[in-house]
């Protein structure tokens, strides 16, 4: 295997990062039909390259087997993400006094989640979404929304088609693209000249920092730190001049970007969080290899708490069936045996059943029914969200659980 960016030859033992064994891809939810057939399992290996330290997973798979029509991620089912979206826009159309004769261009848009605020204040906008059941959503919002993958080849048709965008956007698509160079130069053809692009994408830092081995699944290609992005823009002639940390998805950065010869002057926030990383030891060896020990050990610390309530015959059920859940409940080899059901408000989830686990999702009307006394929540980036909205299930004595970064019990 070779380095995405850089292609160098990455060692099966020397550059790994992690290993979390066999796991199916996490967003292949199954009807009950596929219970009764074979599941595809594929290895979940994560490296780091020795040169270029862009961490990222082995395995290379088509991403039209990836990001299928059934594909269920639905952007707009979460309001704290909403709310992100929201700030955002008012921030974009205010630093970069985006008016009706801008354009702006969402790479990823998904159901239109963020562009129906960009829409709302008047701003010319296109999206740009491979997976079928989201764009189309995204245009009963009114959004246009172009139903292909982002690379060079599209970017460089649209361009001279339509034109160039004065800003150029993705969030959580970054980390998610098999061939990252492609991808930004896709962004470098869409740019106008004097136009801006931001990126949003999880922290490498925090994943490592906060444990977040779970948030590593098949669909997430490159694992991020502030360095190896500058070095994969400027590969292409794009220059970063700001970065903005956030917490989405356990820690994210959103970085500013524009063509190097038009770019604005470099904010000290971007050689702020350069150095904070190097300090923090990212891109080395020893830095990157406690995880593998630190996920082994929550691994341990869930499955005793779960054989421990099943035991004491209490009931344990999961709550929000993120990709992060798949990655945790597969490597900790956990089934239905120990945790009853998981609960998702999104009705393109339930009725299915988890991949690999096999664990049934199902409505919230259930958790009323059933009255666990345990409920683990699987994505814990949005666990105070989820507390306010499970407030109701300490009527009856439930507690919360989260596994990540430690063993939560409240
Ligand atoms: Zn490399």
């Amino acid at each position: 295997m070779r380095c995405r960016h850089c292609a160098t030859a990455l060692r099966d033992n020397e550059d790994r990062f992690i290993d979390l064994g066999h796991s199916p891809v996490s967003n292949a939810f199954l009807s009950a039909e596929d219970l009764g057939r074979a599941e595809t399992h594929y290895p979940l290996k994560v490296y780091s390259c020795p040169k270029c330290a862009l961490v990222q997973i082995d395995e290379v798979q088509r991403p039209d087997a990836l990001f299928s029509d059934d594909y269920v991620y639905f952007s707009s089912f979460s309001s704290s993400w909403l709310a992100h979206a929201r700030a955002y826009v008012d921030l974009a159309c205010d630093r970069l006094q985006l008016t009706q004769r801008s354009r702006v261009m969402e790479v990823a848009s998904n159901d239109g989640y963020l562009l129906q605020y960009m829409a709302q204040r008047g701003v010319p906008c296109v999206g740009i979404e491979p997976t079928a059941s989201t764009a189309r959503v995204a245009r009963e919002r009114g959004i246009e929304t172009i139903g292909e993958f982002f690379g060079a080849d599209f970017a460089r048709r649209f361009a001279a088609e339509r034109g160039r965008a004065d800003l150029v956007l993705g969030n959580n698509v970054l980390a998610h693209v098999p061939d990252i160079n492609d991808f930004v130069a896709g962004l470098r053809e869409a740019l106008a000249p004097a136009g801006c692009i931001t990126l949003e994408f999880p922290h490498l830092l925090q994943l490592v920092q906060q444990r977040q081995f779970d948030t590593i699944y098949h669909e997430h290609y490159s694992y991020l730190s502030l360095r190896s992005v500058q070095r994969i823009l400027a590969a292409q002639g794009l220059h970063i001049w700001d970065v903005q940390e956030l917490p989405s998805h356990g820690g994210s950065l959103r970085v500013w970007a524009q063509h190097a010869e038009h770019s604005r002057a470099v904010l000290p926030s971007v050689a702020a969080l350069v150095q904070r990383e190097d300090a923090a030891g990212l891109g080395q060896r020893h830095f990157h290899g406690a995880l593998q020990a630190q996920a082994e050990q929550i691994k341990n610390d869930l499955l005793a708490f779960l054989i421990e309530q099943r035991r004491a015959g209490k009931r344990v059920v999961a709550y929000g069936a993120a990709a992060k859940g798949n990655t945790l409940l597969n490597f900790a080899g956990v089934r239905a045996d120990l945790i009853d059901f998981v609960v998702d408000a999104s009705p393109h989830k339930q009725g299915r059943f988890l991949p690999g686990s096999h664990i049934p999702v199902v409505a919230e009307q259930r958790l009323r029914e059933a009255r666990p006394d345990f409920i683990l929540i699987l994505p814990w980036n949005l666990r105070d969200e989820l507390a306010a909205q499970l407030a109701y299930t300490r009527d009856w004595g439930a507690r919360l659980v989260s596994a990540v970064p430690t063993l939560q019990v409240d």
